[in-house]
């Protein structure tokens, strides 16, 4: 075998020149495994049984050759890439069983969690503290191994110094099955794998990687039988692989471009999302969009880009199935997670660096699910519950699509293209119908704002609705009896299909004539009322994404006058359901984006708010119209409003005036 391997590397020349030119910068032999297989199939076959001793050989026989570098020792390593993708070479995560242990293979990932680098012993440096003999213990295990007993005078009493001794960088990571490989809300499996030298720091969080390497086994810390699995990196890389999709064979492709022929199309795919779910068929309809997303790589002449991804938002009451729906989609869609914002058991939603006991408590970055659902969808159920730190960075993720760290000396930026279907419940639970809705939403304006339609679904009590909800629930129940109407309209496996084929292949151009109906729209909307900013340029925005996705959903590359025209009744639907205002008969965003609610039951509750106030910090318990005027007006009302509101409250006999200019509150 030595021999073999003498003959392979004589034929390495330029590239270990090049290790002796530039050592220590490089200091690593990459070998294409292809090329070794066909040049030494014996060798290539012995790499993958018997790894350990094959690499062995290459670094002696390297060392042998004396390389002139600058360094005394050089210590190169071999490294191996390009292994075949064929079973027994390339491995899922979940194919590495125990038969694989001392084996070489190669696996595919992406990295959920990494550890900082760090320091590790290679060969220790030892003193007799009796004698001064001195030791150099190659280090192998993972605990420091002393020499065992003095040569020189017997004793076993050592001395350790660092300063001395060899040392190597480390660095352990986390892989996880790709989500675009799992089928039908699979668990991602996950495998440790621990890099070592020039393999530090080449890769982060969220990176899909391509390794390869040996399966080693971590022996238990208590006493016991059951060992944990790693890889032992020999080589990795990144891929850039984005959406590696799901296999497209022609006869299906055929299919997917006849079906979006049918005219009946919108309807079909409407009738595809969850149809066990009774009813919503306009938040079906925009989770159906949210699945084809807007059009990708639009950037603008400043070089920044537009978000192609569309965030839904639905906020509901208890046992509406909201739940349902986001576990239905994450079911369908070619590739999402489905997590809940409570994160008792996932690493979060975003990215968090902590301290814990993955690299014996040193820092280590863990990824959430919007980085592992990058160009995918991330259902997140509970979204009210989400941690601060959640929140905090969820802004960022929602527009810039990017998401940032900085803590712990480590100043990084990850990128999350991903869509959000989020799901919450109202902010006691239930909705209140004599309040505004927006101020029963858990969730921050400024976040709300960052979602292109927010769904708020009541659990109304409607006879007829009601009888028919349980039909349609009794149905599912109901076995031997045919459900053709509970089966989706277009098969589960093509209607994937059929989405992935979209995202990837179809990029439409917004028509004159398109642009001008969305343009018309959102004048009408700006124009609303005078005090009132009606709609904010990312609604504009919105619309265009909804209007492109309606585009992508018929395969088409031209976004015409009917996909704007879905968009505005998407937006419209939404609009009227979250932002109508009663007192005024019109839609009024501002009540989504701030915190300045306009219509006049707002400023009611503001003024009341302000008596209450006064009345408290007042010595006689009354307040004093000079104050509520000043107060009211420093919080945007005016002087003729205020008046008005006074009076009616008054004559709704809300307060009383015992003396003039002077009010107190009825029944306290
Ligand atoms: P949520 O998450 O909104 O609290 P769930 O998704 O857990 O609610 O749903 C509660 C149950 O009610 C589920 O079993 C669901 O199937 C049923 N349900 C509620 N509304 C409907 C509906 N419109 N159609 C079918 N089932 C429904
Ligand atoms: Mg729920």
């Amino acid at each position: 075998m030595r021999d073999r391997i003498e003959k392979f590397l004589s034929g390495k020349t330029k590239d270990i020149n090049e290790i002796a030119e530039f050592y220590p910068e490089k200091k690593s032999l990459f070998i294409d495994y292809k090329e070794l297989e066909r040049l030494d199939g014996e060798v290539a076959d012995a790499l993958i049984n018997t790894p350990d001793e094959i690499i062995h050989l290459f670094s002696e026989v390297l060392s042998e050759m004396n390389i002139p570098t600058l360094a005394d020792e050089p210590r190169i390593n071999v490294r191996f890439n390009n292994l075949p993708d064929e079973r027994g070479y390339t491995l899922r995560i979940r194919e590495i069983t125990s038969n694989y242990i001392g084996k070489f293979m190669a696996v595919e990932g992406i990295v959920n969690r990494i550890s900082d680098i760090l320091p590790k012993v290679d060969v220790a440096r030892f003193y007799c503290n009796k004698c001064g003999e001195v030791y150099d213990t190659p280090q192998n295990s993972r605990f420091l191994t002393e020499p065992i007993i003095c040569r020189n005078c017997k004793k076993k009493d050592f001395r350790f110094v660092p300063e001395e001794s060899e040392w190597t960088d480390v660095q352990r990571m986390q892989i996880q099955e790709p989500l675009e490989l799992l089928e039908g809300g699979e668990e991602a499996r996950q495998i440790e794998v621990w890099a070592e030298d020039d393999l530090t720091g080449e890769v982060t969080v969220g990176n899909k990687i391509n390794e390869t390497g040996i399966m080693r086994l971590l022996p238990p810390t208590k006493r016991g039988s059951v060992y944990q699995k790693f890889l032992e990196a020999n080589y990795l890389e990144n891929i850039e692989k984005e959406f590696e999709e799901l296999e497209i064979s022609e006869e299906e492709e055929e299919e997917i471009k006849k079906l979006s022929k049918d005219p009946r199309i919108f309807e079909r795919i409407i009738k595809s999302i969850a149809p066990s779910i009774y009813g919503y068929k306009e938040m079906k309809e925009a989770v159906a969009m949210q699945l084809f997303s807007g059009r990708y790589g639009k950037s603008l002449p400043d070089g920044t880009s537009l978000r192609p991804d569309i965030h839904i938002l639905i906020i509901g009451e208890p046992g509406v199935a909201k739940s349902r729906l986001l576990q239905y989609i994450n079911l369908i869609a070619p590739k999402s997670i489905y997590v809940t914002g409570k994160g008792t058991t996932g690493a979060g939603l975003t990215v968090t660096a902590e301290k814990d006991e993955f690299a014996d408590g040193a820092w280590t970055l863990k990824a959430g699910a919007l980085i592992l659902a990058s160009g995918g969808i991330a259902c997140i159920d509970e979204f009210d519950k989400m941690s601060p730190e959640d929140r905090s960075s969820m802004h960022e993720a929602l527009e810039q699509q990017t998401i940032s760290v900085a803590k712990a000396g480590i100043v990084a930026t990850f990128k999350a293209n991903t869509s959000v279907l989020a799901a919450a419940n109202p902010k006691f639970s239930r909705f209140d119908p004599y309040k505004p809705l927006v101020e029963q939403f858990n969730i921050p304006p400024t976040l709300l704002s960052r979602f292109d339609l927010i769904f708020p679904v009541r659990d109304i009590l409607d006879k007829e609705q009601d009888r028919e909800i349980a039909d349609h629930i009794l149905k599912i129940h109901r076995s031997g009896e045919s459900v053709e109407d509970l089966e989706p309209d277009i098969p589960t496996e093509l209607f994937r299909k059929y989405v992935a084929y979209a995202r990837k292949n179809i990029h439409p151009s917004l028509s004159d004539d398109a642009a001008d109906k969305i343009k018309e729209y959102y004048l009408k909307l700006r124009s609303g009322s005078k005090d009132t900013i009606m709609a904010t340029p990312r609604q504009l925005e919105g619309l265009v994404r909804l209007s492109e996705a309606s585009a992508k959903a018929r395969l088409s590359d031209k976004v015409t006058v009917s996909d704007a025209e879905r968009a505005i009744a998407l937006t419209d639907f939404v609009l009227r359901a979250v932002a109508y205002d009663e007192s005024t008969g019109m839609i009024d965003i501002d009540r989504i984006v701030s915190d300045h609610p306009k219509s006049t039951r707002d400023r009611i509750r503001i003024i009341e708010n302000i008596i209450q106030e006064l009345i408290k910090e007042s010595g006689d318990g009354m307040a004093s119209a000079a104050d509520i005027m000043d107060e009211a007006k420093s919080r945007g009302l005016d002087a003729f409003r205020i008046e008005q509101i006074l009076i009616e409250l008054k004559t709704k006999g809300v307060i009383f005036e015992p003396r003039h200019g002077k009010f107190m509150l009825t029944g306290g």
